[in-house]
């Protein structure tokens, strides 16, 4: 058994580091337990995404602890989507109205290893490598590691599950504390394939996130530092016209020639990508409760796993962060005041970026290859414009503000349906203003 910790987060990956460094701020003891080795200088992992882009409720919480400009330093900020159609040229469309505004592409790696380094740098966290949770007394906070050197236990007055989609703490209070779980799998995966720079530069604009949008499947691409692009491919898992139906080279090649004709010239080494790396499994988790006795609870990932079309599965676990920080304050540092306030206030905002994220799938993949989209986003680029602070879209809402995702959800049913009815009263003003001209004009006839 090792020391006796006041507060154990499970999970050293994104939320369990930038937790860990909340909780120092607040004077807690934490031991921070991560199943993997250190992860610093080391190969980032295989099958996880090699990029993600983060936005304003990811840089609000860094800003919290003064990383916002160390992860910064190294982003990509992109401005708007580039879309590839099979043939013809690329439509740039931008994310805001004023064409400023931008997500970030940064690595996970780095950005990981920041966070490392900032919660082990922090008074009061110890961070424990390849210790991999395996049991948990979610009464008395008793805890099993599986090492390197045998099984280990340990034992904390709070245990916090940052571990993940497949949270192993999750997996414990479903069997000892009466959580309720459903995982909903896409059946869509993911893989990754590299566009190497092209005489040392960007193959393409770095500004933009680029998508190959082909109704059923879709790829898109983030600009590295190092000048690459990672592309990621959404495409079914079984059946025909999924991953399953391509294995030879030459198939993979006729596919790709097919369907994404530029991208095989932009990334020589497509056809070796697609046979090593491996496919990723996309889904959503719901569970409830997220805590147990105001002594376990779960954060991020492992409460609330998300599809990631919306680019805000880690913006979301950071905005977890900052609201159990928050009721911690509020509580005067009362665990079980905090973690349950902590559940009320999230839930709701999880549930609706869930659904977001959902929605957000079928617009990268479909919806924006249409003209109709494509006017449609001009009108709500033009509506921004005349009517700011008013009329505000809900992509800015969610990559934008920090405005609750459930807040932005009930806010953009009520532009729409004010927007219907001003739509539905020029229509029925037009159509009276035509009346009137047709029976003056029968009149004089
Ligand atoms: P994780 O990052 O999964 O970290 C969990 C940690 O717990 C890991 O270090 C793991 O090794 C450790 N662990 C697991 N089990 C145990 C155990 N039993 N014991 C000890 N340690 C354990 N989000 C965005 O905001 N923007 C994006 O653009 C974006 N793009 C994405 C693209 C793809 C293809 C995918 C799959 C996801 C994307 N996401 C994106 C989502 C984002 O990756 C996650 O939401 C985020 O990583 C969640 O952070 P987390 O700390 O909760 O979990």
């Amino acid at each position: 058994m090792t020391d006796h910790d006041e507060v154990a987060v499970v999970g050293a990956g994104l939320a369990g580091c930038l937790l860990a460094c909340f909780l120092a701020r607040r004077g807690h003891r934490v031991t921070l337990y991560e199943r993997r080795p250190d992860p610093r200088g080391g190969q980032a992992e295989r099958g996880r995404s090699i990029n993600l882009a983060l936005s304003e409720r990811g840089l609000d919480a860094l800003r919290r602890i003064g990383l916002d400009k160390q992860v910064m330093a190294d982003a990509l900020p992109m401005r708007g989507r580039a879309i590839h159609p099979v043939s013809g040229p690329l439509d740039f469309q931008p994310y805001s109205s004023d064409g400023e505004r931008a997500i970030n592409s940064i690595s996970r790696g780095a950005l990981n290893n920041a966070l490392l380094d900032a919660a082990e740098s922090a008074a009061g966290v110890r961070v424990v490598f390849d210790h991999r949770l395996t049991g948990l007394d979610p009464r008395t906070g008793d805890m099993t590691f599986q090492t390197p050197a045998g099984e280990v236990s340990a034992r904390a007055a709070v245990v916090l599950g940052a571990d993940g989609a497949g949270s192993a703490v999750r997996g414990q209070l479903l069997a000892h504390a009466g959580l309720r779980e459903s995982l909903d799998f896409l059946d869509y995966g993911y893989k990754e394939v590299t566009i190497p720079p092209r005489d040392g530069q960007f193959a393409l604009d770095p500004g933009a996130l680029h998508i190959w949008p082909r109704g059923t499947s879709m790829i898109i691409a983030l600009p590295n530092p190092d000048r690459s692009f990672t592309c990621t491919l959404f495409w079914p898992t079984g059946g025909t016209g999924s991953f399953a139906s391509l294995s030879s080279p030459t198939a993979i090649e006729r596919h790709f020639r097919a369907h994404y004709p530029d991208l095989l010239d932009l990334a020589p080494g497509l056809v070796e990508d697609y046979q090593r790396n491996p496919v990723g499994l996309l889904g959503t988790v719901h569970c409830s409760p997220w805590q147990s006795g105001g002594r376990v609870a779960l954060i991020g990932d492992a409460a609330h796993a998300i599809v990631p079309f919306y680019g805000q599965g880690a913006n979301c676990a950071f905005e977890d962060v900052v609201e159990l920080d928050r009721c911690l304050e509020e509580t005067g540092g009362s665990w079980t005041a905090a973690l349950p306030r902590y559940e009320e206030r999230r839930r709701d905002n999880t549930e609706a970026i869930a659904r977001m994220a959902l929605a957000n799938f079928v617009e990268m993949r479909d919806k924006v290859a249409s003209p109709v989209f494509r006017l449609g986003k001009k009108v709500e680029h033009a509506l921004e414009r005349a009517l700011p602070g008013r009329y505000v879209s809900r992509y800015e809402l969610v990559s934008f503000s920090t405005v609750p995702y459930a807040e932005v959800q009930r806010r953009v049913r009520r532009q729409h349906q004010v927007l219907g009815g001003a739509v539905a009263g020029v229509g029925a003003l037009l159509a009276g203003a035509i009346g009137t001209a047709v029976m003056r004009g029968r009149r004089r006839r």
